[in-house]
């Protein structure tokens, strides 16, 4: 089972940079860690048992590891560019940037893969750097919608390429573990800006590119679940 949203053009809340908008007082740690112990207790656990004791401040630690996203701005992972690249003009493509995020309903993880790609205009940008883009965004409280309109906005406000192309499969913890309890769904949901969305040949190179090891057989979830028979996979 997949579902498969497209997202549209550019939103209306499509921001300048990609900072957070809002930033927010953090509580201090002995905080965060009652917190915690509130919920234990909420799970209906004692939190003063032994194996617990050190939990709270794991969580809280863990916390700003998962959520880092919200110390950096992924504007600034793209700002050094190359630009001799001796006219390369073609599509850059990198495929299955693994990311965890959380859902910003559930506190869930979302674990899952994105593709990208972009047409250079003039300059090009170190590839691990995209990568990062990927990491900042998805280590934020996310939707899968915006997180994919996110990563695929930023690399065309900094880059001005002619063209931008944002593929994300998540399979959803909260959809997993509770409540509906769908173990296989995973979601995909795609930006496609410039020439990737005016030019059908284009973005079908930039599908193509993603398919042809999928095809092969080779640990590319999306595109194996898409030849089971899914038809929903192929109306991009
Ligand atoms: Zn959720």
């Amino acid at each position: 089972m997949s579902i498969l949203a497209s997202l549209d053009h550019r939103s209306s809340s499509s921001q300048r940079t990609g900072k957070p908008s809002q930033p927010v007082d953090r509580p201090s740690a002995a905080e965060a860690e009652q917190a915690v112990m509130t919920l234990i207790r909420w799970a209906g656990e004692d939190p003063d048992r032994e194996g617990l004791i050190d939990t709270p401040a794991r969580v809280a630690r863990a916390y700003r590891e998962w959520f880092a996203g919200y110390d950096e701005d992924p504007d600034e992972w793209l700002q050094r560019t190359f630009e001799e690249i001796a006219g390369y003009d073609e599509m850059v493509l990198l495929r299955d940037v693994r990311f965890v995020s959380h859902c910003e309903h559930h506190l869930a993880p979302i674990v899952g893969r994105a593709h990208l790609a972009y047409l250079p205009h003039k300059r090009v940008v170190g590839i691990s750097k995209l990568a990062r883009v990927v990491e900042v965004y998805a280590k934020r409280m996310q939707i899968q919608e915006r997180l994919t309109a996110e990563i695929a906005d930023t690399v065309d406000r900094v880059l001005q390429p002619r063209g931008v192309a944002v593929i994300v499969e998540g399979a959803h913890g909260c959809m997993s573990s509770r409540g509906v309890h769908q173990a296989e769904a995973t979601m995909v949901t795609s930006r496609m800006l410039g020439a990737f969305r005016d030019r059908p040949d284009i973005r079908q190179q930039f599908l193509s590119a993603i398919n042809v090891r999928g095809v092969a057989g080779q640990g590319n979830l999306l595109f194996e679940r898409a030849s089971e028979g899914s038809d929903h996979e192929r109306r991009w």
